[in-house]
């Protein structure tokens, strides 16, 4: 069971319902394997590259600063989530591939190993939340990667929530604005 804290899951159904009719896109960040903030990215998919309603591409540069502030901070990926405006809440044929580095090199470790997959599904009504992992495939014979689902607990509260680091943030962020 993934415990993820409610306000977690809330503020990727949000960010999914903005970013209508196109995919959302973005990193969890953990503190102690404690899930505790949710980093919205740019989808810079489509021709405009300004996102689609069918696939997500997230901006390569906001990776990099999320991936500075990771080392920098301790921080680690917990999950990577995106949204599905008319599918299921599970990982599409193009999702699989996007896991790998090369895309579709699925003999290889996935690009994220430790890290899971969150999907949003806004085809039903409230939207469906559900993470799964994506690992590499068990033999040359199978056309797929290995797909696991990890069943979440929407947790209301718990006492190893990072507070302190949250509240820091936030009064950083209300200072910079
Ligand atoms: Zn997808």
């Amino acid at each position: 069971m993934l415990k993820i804290p409610r306000a977690i899951v809330e503020e990727m159904v949000a960010h999914a319902r903005e970013a209508m009719p196109n995919e959302a896109c973005g990193m969890v960040h953990a503190q102690g394997g404690v899930p505790f903030e949710v980093h919205r990215v740019k989808n810079i998919a489509g021709d405009e590259k300004s996102g689609s309603p069918f696939r997500y591409e997230m901006d390569p540069m906001q990776q990099l600063r999320l991936e500075a502030q990771r080392d920098e901070t301790g921080e680690t990926l917990f999950a990577i989530y995106h949204s599905h405006v008319g599918s299921e809440a599970r990982p599409s044929p193009t999702d699989e591939r996007q896991a790998f580095f090369p895309p579709g090199e699925f003999d290889r470790d996935p690009a994220y190993p430790n890290t899971f997959y969150i999907l949003v599904s806004l085809a039903s009504e409230p939207p469906e939340v559900r993470a799964w992992r994506v690992l590499k495939r068990t033999s040359p014979d199978e056309t797929r990667p290995v797909v696991i689902e990890e069943p979440i607990e929407r947790a209301r509260w718990w006492p190893q929530w990072p507070w302190r680091c949250w509240m820091r943030r936030w009064t950083g962020r209300l200072r910079h604005r």
